[in-house]
């Protein structure tokens, strides 16, 4: 088949940035969003029927759906050249006027409030917006908490200080500079830079990147100033509970995930329930890489340094047999993403690192990955195939419910890689398969129980804080460093004492998006849920697979995976997932001890 490995935005977009239409489409952005302002701002308070309220939900998804052409294309030209001035003007021009689009349509949320939680939960079970319904309970929901017009103006204008304790975080971490020698020569290098050598074959850059690390967190004003950021978080989370009537401090982000507040609970114990798998996956770790003591920067290093070479023509062959053994819709959308020139596979010089697929109602999905020709790459290549087609699968959605929740929205992906992990095992000796099982597990871990390991850590800190409790950086350090032990147990030799434990302070999500990080614990755990299905049922597994992604975010999480024999209300769901968690433990236990 024809493979193009470079985006075709010209297909799907403009010609370049100086095509007429571009201008003109970016042009007409902001007069489309203040005539439909104009054409709203009143009525919508005054709509009286589900119908009315249909027509405005339509009207709006067709808006965003106009206005953000320009933005994909531009943010896309970014993701290829990430130098390019040009691009990157283009893309601060964009960002300022979305900035005013979000201005201009801020009477849309107290608008909904007028309508009433009420109303809105009655007319969401009407004829008139059952392609709509779960985004007018979702949005019930949310206008329950918002308070009048005065006070949400005054809280907007009063909380402009406090939203720069986040940035102050990125912009002073972005900042730090961490120093290391190699060869005798001191190096300065980044953030991603230090981190990808926790990753290194060489114990000895291990321990210096961990110490390089340290020494820039550990610099005293940069705990204080982190410190201080944090609390002042905490302090306005805490008011924003009171305020809003919250009934624990992590029902905002509950609401938001569409999880139960009993839910979100259980799956923190299930995990929890679940730690002592760690220690037993890191002592067998231990054994394997040959070491008496298992130090805090050797439990990212590598047992392989597997560097298996695959092309992307075998790697794609491989993943395409995969998908055929399981469904033919997932091999030939596969196939025609890549013919279609939607796939940009290779790593060039200004192009983002990692890998990503972005798609959005009524558009195609988009594919960007670095692939660099090793069998390592493959996992990275189908994980993301597996969003590109969750993207196709839930076009039968309306706008207002395409987006999945968070904890759905690695599904495919996940699964995907689950699929093809059998596959790839095939291909390596057992040295290359304990290196390849040993990530595979730790990626498990670190998305599944590390997650939870930070929600725990935010749950005291902001429980401690809602009551009233003054912390700082000692107090946040501390209980840091409890939490990892609860996961690690006597498996890990800390270098640091716990007073120095600095670790929260490097993780963005616990600043800018509080206990965010639960729902990529659900999702890895839903994903081995599944797979455990489909190894039991086979093919009679897929269509409802198939019409889970297909729900894009239609129905809550919970009643969704009901459908599908999936009680997220039960423990049982939790432990079906740990139980193949455990038992590919135990499967490295028998490769590290035999
Ligand atoms: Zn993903």
């Amino acid at each position: 088949m024809p493979v193009k490995t470079e985006w075709d935005l010209k297909r799907y977009f403009y010609e370049s940035l100086d095509d007429p239409k571009f201008q003109s489409d970016l042009a007409d952005v902001l007069p489309k969003v203040r005539e439909f302002a104009r054409k709203w701002s009143e009525k919508l308070k005054r709509v009286g029927t589900p119908e009315e309220l249909a027509t405005f939900i339509e009207e709006e998804q067709t808006l965003s759906e106009s206005i953000s052409k320009p933005a994909y294309y531009v943010s896309y030209l970014e993701s290829l050249d990430t130098q390019n001035s040009r691009v990157l003007k283009a893309q601060g021009e964009i960002d300022v006027m979305f900035i005013e689009a979000g201005n201009l349509l801020l009477f849309v949320s107290q608008a909904w409030k007028e309508i009433g939680y009420d109303r809105l939960l009655e007319w969401s079970k009407s004829p008139a917006l059952a392609g709509h319904a779960n985004a007018v309970v979702h949005t019930a929901e949310s206008i329950k908490r918002i308070l009048g017009e005065k006070e949400e103006y005054v809280l907007n204008v009063k909380s402009r200080p406090l939203g720069t304790a986040g940035a102050l975080h990125d912009e002073l971490v972005g900042a730090l500079e961490f120093e290391i020698e190699e060869d005798g020569e001191k190096k300065i290098l980044t953030d991603a830079e230090i981190r990808a050598l926790r990753e290194s074959p060489s114990r000895e850059i291990r321990k210096k990147a961990f110490e390089s690390i340290a020494a820039a967190y550990l610099q005293k004003p940069v705990q204080i100033a982190l410190g201080a950021s944090y609390s002042g978080i905490l302090k306005n989370w805490s008011s924003n509970l009171t305020l809003r009537g919250y009934s624990s401090v992590m029902e905002p982000r509950n609401v938001s995930e569409e999880l139960e507040n009993e839910v979100v609970e259980l799956l923190l114990s299930e995990v929890k329930r679940a730690y002592p798998l760690f220690p037993r996956y890191l002592k067998a770790k231990k054994k394997l890489l040959g070491l008496d003591s298992l130090k805090n920067y050797d439990v990212f290093a590598p047992l392989s340094t597997s560097e298996t070479p695959c092309g992307l023509e075998e790697g794609l062959a491989l993943h395409l047999q995969t998908m055929k053994d399981f469904d033919a819709e997932f091999h030939d959308y596969s196939i025609q993403i890549f013919e279609s020139g939607r796939v940009d596979a290779f790593p060039k010089k200004g192009k983002k690192g990692g890998a990503f697929a972005s798609y959005s109602k009524n558009s195609e999905s988009f594919v960007l990955l670095n692939y660099t020709g090793k069998l390592l790459d493959v996992p990275t290549l189908s994980h993301e195939l597996g969003h590109a087609i969750h993207g196709k699968l839930s076009q039968i959605q309306n706008g207002s419910v395409f987006d999945s929740p968070l904890c759905l929205a690695e599904t495919a992906s996940i699964f995907s890689e689950m699929l093809l992990s059998e596959k790839i095992r095939e291909r390596l000796d057992e040295k290359d398969y304990a290196g390849f099982l040993s990530n595979e597990i730790s990626d498990a871990f670190s998305t599944i129980f590390r997650q939870i390991q930070y929600v725990s850590f935010e749950k005291r800190a902001h429980e401690a804080v809602h009551s009233g409790k003054e912390l700082t950086y000692h107090d946040y350090n501390q209980m840091w460093r409890e939490e990892q032990l609860a996961m690690s147990a006597d498996a890990v030799e800390y270098e640091l004492p716990a007073s120095e434990e600095f670790g929260w302070s490097s993780i963005p999500h616990v600043f800018n998006s509080p206990f965010y990080c639960y729902a990529y614990s659900f999702g890895h755990l839903l994903v081995l849920a599944l797979y455990q299905r489909y190894q039991e049922t086979g093919k009679s597994f897929v269509e409802g697979y198939k019409d889970i992604l297909r729900a894009g975010g239609s129905v809550r999480p919970k009643e969704l995976l009901a459908k599908y024999g999936f009680d997220i209300s039960r423990p049982e769901f939790y432990r079906l997932g740990l139980s193949i968690l455990e038992k590919k433990v135990e499967e490295f236990e028998a490769l590290a001890y035999n």
